[in-house]
């Protein structure tokens, strides 16, 4: 684990952070939405665009081949951190569309009429909204494990949930609104039993822990490069070989053909029969060396680190009068949502940013969550290794001074 002097000192590699915002230094605990990109990163880009830059795959050209080397050297160094294979790792648009995907593609094929999406109540609505229009289109159902009043999921009759005509369970790792640290392996091993084939909704966890897809037993992972350091535009769909071998196309186009005719084409293997035109090369490339980034440091010490800071705010959150925490106390990830009386999160929000504190205020993409949870919307503090204890303090000092003007 770096001491704290390191951790300032990582805190260097983000030149963003050192930046004055309404007179006030700028205190970043937005992470959850996006977080920030280190030297290592903007190099990275930079070098691409100054010396490499051309098209991947179909060239003969110097450059040609050096993008397609660093492009493929990206996949190579996804697949390892998390424990993958190369050709497992699809490059998509971000969690989003990897999850849109799995849904249009698998979900097409082995979803069918009166077969049942099993989601949990706590989904973002990017894993939500999809099935709901692959439910639409096959005639199928969506059904939900319930979250219980202090953020966790309920999983007394999990077996229950999965039984029936339950074609896949597509859950969050960790809660964007809860913080709420799902038992991944555990949910993965229970559907396995049923039969169910599982995809795990990676995006807050991908960059804050230890991920292996082998020892979390899913079927599918989705996770964004821009929530882990690495640029926007690029994220991952992870699934087994053996699935992706036998799903039908996503898109159609260029760079995913075998070869084509007027009527009829056939088509690359996996994963390359998934990214159609030309890709988010730069930006692959620089995911790529935010994975190199992360794992320099490590994600177990960035755990343990964004953890502490989760812990430290809701100690001294829970003290403001008439502010309610959302999620589970301690045991959670690095981030914290809360609700103040009489207090709109929009306007929690808007009165920080006066003090230079990036929070993040709305419905998080939980609409229903939120609504089950009675609450229109919260605020949010989420964290990353470049986070101090000190600006956790700030942030809590500010919220108390928010606090006082609705008192
Ligand atoms: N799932 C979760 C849990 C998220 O936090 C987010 C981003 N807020 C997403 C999915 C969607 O990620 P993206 O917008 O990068 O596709």
């Amino acid at each position: 684990m770096p001491s704290t002097n390191s951790w300032l000192s990582i805190r260097q590699d983000f030149p963003i952070l050192d930046q004055q915002v309404n007179g006030h230094p700028l205190i970043y605990l937005d992470n959850a939405a996006t977080a920030q990109k280190p030297r290592a990163v903007l190099d990275c880009l930079d070098h691409y665009y100054e010396r490499d830059n051309s098209n991947v795959h179909r060239g003969l050209h110097e450059l040609s081949n050096r993008a397609t080397t660093a492009y493929e050297g990206a996949r190579e160094r996804l697949a390892a951190y998390i424990g993958a294979e190369a050709g497992e790792i699809i490059f998509t648009r971000g969690t989003t569309e990897s999850i849109n995907l799995v849904a249009r593609t698998w979900g097409d094929a082995h979803v069918g009429e009166g077969d049942i999406i099993l989601l949990t109540e706590m989904e973002h609505h990017s894993n939500l909204v999809p099935w709901q229009l692959l439910a639409k289109r096959k005639g199928a159902s969506l059904r939900f494990v319930p979250v219980t009043p202090d953020g966790l999921l309920d999983l007394s009759n999990i077996d229950e949930l999965l039984a029936g005509p339950v074609k896949i369970f597509s859950f969050v790792h960790i809660s964007n609104s809860l913080g709420t640290i799902n038992p991944a392996a555990e949910l993965c091993a229970r559907a396995r039993l049923a039969g169910v084939t599982t995809l795990v909704d990676a995006a807050q966890s991908s960059g804050h822990l230890p991920l292996d897809v082998r020892e979390l037993g899913c079927d599918f992972l989705a996770f964004s490069g821009h929530k882990m350091c690495g640029p926007t535009g690029i994220g991952i769909l992870w699934g087994r070989k053996d699935i992706l071998a036998a799903m039908e196309p996503f898109h159609g186009g260029g760079e995913m053909i075998a070869s084509v005719g007027f009527t009829e084409s056939e088509f690359k293997p996996a994963p390359y029969r998934f990214e159609a035109g030309t890709p988010a090369i730069a930006q692959a490339i620089g995911l790529g060396a935010a994975a190199e980034y992360i794992d320099g440091i490590g994600r177990a010490a960035i755990f343990d680190h964004d953890q502490a800071l989760a812990r430290q705010a809701v100690d001294l959150l829970e003290e403001i009068p008439g502010l309610r925490i959302l999620g589970p106390r301690h045991d959670r990830g690095g981030l914290v949502a809360f609700v103040l009386k009489d207090a709109h999160a929009h306007d929690i929000v808007s009165m920080a940013d006066q003090y230079g504190l990036a929070l993040r205020g709305g419905h998080h993409c939980t609409q229903p969550l939120l609504r089950k949870l009675g609450v229109p919307a919260s605020a949010r503090a989420s964290f990353y290794f470049y986070n101090t204890p000190e600006e956790v303090e700030q942030m809590a000092a500010i919220v108390r001074k928010i606090q006082t003007f609705f008192a």
